[in-house]
């Protein structure tokens, strides 16, 4: 396996978050597949992905429910829910109600 970035080390591990507009993926539209970067599991297709201006790349869904695991965040003064890898447990970001129709989900 590749090592990771200190960067990525950082969001993964220690559920950082990356600054906005900054990530490599930010504004990438090309088909595939968005794989986990710690173990390589498929947890995003660009089908779902689309832009809502916020600085990071946004997702209306992961490919499916079982690839990712929903925790209750409770580190800033509102609660969020926290998403992470299912296979590794790698941070990958919060889950908002504030999507696109029809789930109004936005990773
Ligand atoms: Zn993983």
């Amino acid at each position: 396996m590749n090592k990771l970035t200190k960067e990525q080390f950082y969001i993964t591990q220690e559920g950082g978050t990356e600054k906005p507009f900054s990530g490599e993926y930010c504004n990438f539209f090309q088909p595939g597949l968005y794989l986990c970067i710690c173990c390589e599991v498929p947890l995003f297709s660009s089908e779902n992905k689309y832009d809502s201006g916020g600085g990071w790349p946004d997702f209306k869904n992961a490919i499916n429910n079982k690839v990712i695991t929903f925790i209750e965040d409770y580190s800033l003064s509102s609660k969020r829910i926290e998403v992470k890898c299912s296979n590794c447990d790698s941070h990958l970001g919060h889950v908002f109600n504030d999507g696109p129709p029809p789930d109004y989900k936005r990773y």
